[in-house]
């Protein structure tokens, strides 16, 4: 046994794991500029008190999730357990509700949460984050769905699969949500302890109870679709619409809630196969009250999170090809101690003509051929003392085999004709 293991809930990412990493780091910054996002970047913590206010004091996460602590300064601080609180301070702080609207953010970076670690589920653990700031229309919702659903799309996952639901808002939801209490306390000896307590502050959570005793009373509960008020009828039955219009296949899940209190309207997910039980690769919804709760302008908001351990796990599983990361090009072996400086000359120059190469450092000739094999460099120079009297090198091409001697001061030149 190691003497350090690396905490429980967290992973280690080797170097084989990368590839995977780079692609989908590499899409999302491409599709999300593409489609108008800008990347913002901000801290991994902050005070408590903005997770508390912005995720909500009843949720699962600020309850029992959150890495929460007093720093050496006193201040009650965490690791942000979402993305969305910190963007929405650094918008309101930075005085950008002052921009043309919309504005659309995106950012991708580590998360943590105390949960209990199993596949798909960990402590630390990354997403990417979408916002758009600003418009109420439908059409914003239906972009940023989009735009999670073209990623998963353009990395080549199958079976996509949109699930939608509308949780109202402050005009509809009491309402809805009294109803819902009244059917849950008329069954409170049938339900498990956790909807007891959900009952009692925040009972829109009970729709997203896994218990199997709680599955029947979910099921005759009343449905939050049917007591939508005009306003929200009309957006949920107009996002459809694009949804329906763009051939995008959606289920309606009348479970579908999420832990944030902030959410009105729109909720969604994007389901993809390959990750048993954790089935949602992506959430996202409304939350036109989330600005107005953190002390800016009243600005009407949609976005999204998507777990990216997820989004590996789905590649891995559906045997998705992602490109090698490039090795670099040229691999300099040397023969005797007297060669390093020149090896060590020419990595430089080489270097400097804008070719990557790395030196073998030490070892047999042998044992540095077989780095050179291992390194999937393109080409191998071979640098020894005859050659180096001579003013040249052998240069072998990885790929052909070929060995040609080449001049010393032209090598970079000779690599790149022999590139074509
Ligand atoms: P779940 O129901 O799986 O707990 P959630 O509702 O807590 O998800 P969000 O807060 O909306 O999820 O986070 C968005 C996405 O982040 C999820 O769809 C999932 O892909 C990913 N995610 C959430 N929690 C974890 C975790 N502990 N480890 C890895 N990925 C996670
Ligand atoms: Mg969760």
């Amino acid at each position: 046994m190691p003497k350090y293991a690396r905490l429980k809930g967290t992973q280690d990412i080797l170097p084989v794991e990368q590839p995977y990493w780079e692609h989908l780091r590499m899409r999302v910054a491409e599709i999300a500029r593409a489609y108008g996002f800008e990347r913002i970047d901000t801290p991994i913590f902050e005070l408590t008190e903005l997770f508390n206010r912005g995720v909500g004091d009843a949720t699962d996460i600020v309850e029992k999730e959150m890495y929460a602590f007093k720093d050496r300064g006193g201040n009650e601080i965490a690791l942000r357990p979402e993305f969305t609180a910190g963007v929405m301070r650094a918008y309101i702080e930075n005085g950008m509700q002052v921009l043309p609207k919309p504005v659309k953010l995106y950012s991708i970076g580590p998360i943590f949460r105390h949960e209990q670690p199993q596949a798909g589920r960990y402590r630390q653990f990354h997403q990417f984050n979408a916002e758009i700031l600003g418009v109420q229309d439908p059409l914003a919702d239906l972009e940023i769905m989009l735009l999670a659903w073209d990623i998963y799309d353009s990395l080549g996952f199958q079976s996509l699969a949109f699930q939608v639901h509308s949780t109202g808002c402050p005009i509809c939801r009491p309402q809805y949500v009294s109803l819902l209490a009244e059917h849950y306390r008329a069954h409170a000896d049938a339900i498990c302890d956790d909807c007891k307590r959900r009952v009692a502050v925040n009972p829109l959570r009970v729709l997203d109870c896994k218990q199997p005793q709680c599955q029947p009373i979910i099921a005759g509960a009343p449905k939050m679709l049917e007591h939508l008020c005009g306003e929200c009828a009309a957006h949920f039955t107009k996002l459809r619409g694009y949804l329906e219009h763009l051939g995008k296949p959606h289920t309606i899940n009348p479970r579908l809630v999420r832990g944030l209190d902030y959410y009105t309207k729109t909720v969604f997910e994007v389901w993809a196969e390959g990750i048993g039980a954790q089935a949602a690769v992506c959430g996202g919804g409304r939350y036109d009250g989330l600005i107005e709760l953190l002390g800016g302008h009243p600005t009407p908001g949609v976005g999204f999170a998507a777990g990216m351990e997820r989004a590996v796990m789905v590649m891995q599983a559906q045997h998705i090809a992602v490109p090698p990361l490039p090795a670099p090009l040229v691999f300099i072996a040397f023969l005797g101690d007297a060669t390093a400086r020149h090896a060590a000359q020419l990595l430089r120059a080489l270097r400097q003509a804008g070719l990557g190469a790395q030196i073998a450092m030490g070892g047999s000739l042998r044992s540095q051929l077989r780095q050179a094999d291992k390194s999937a460099a393109r080409f191998t120079l071979i640098v020894g003392e005859d050659e180096i009297a001579q003013d040249v090198v052998t240069l072998r091409d990885m790929a052909t085999g070929e060995q040609e001697t080449a001049p010393l001061n032209g090598v970079a030149q000779t690599i790149v004709e022999r590139l074509g």
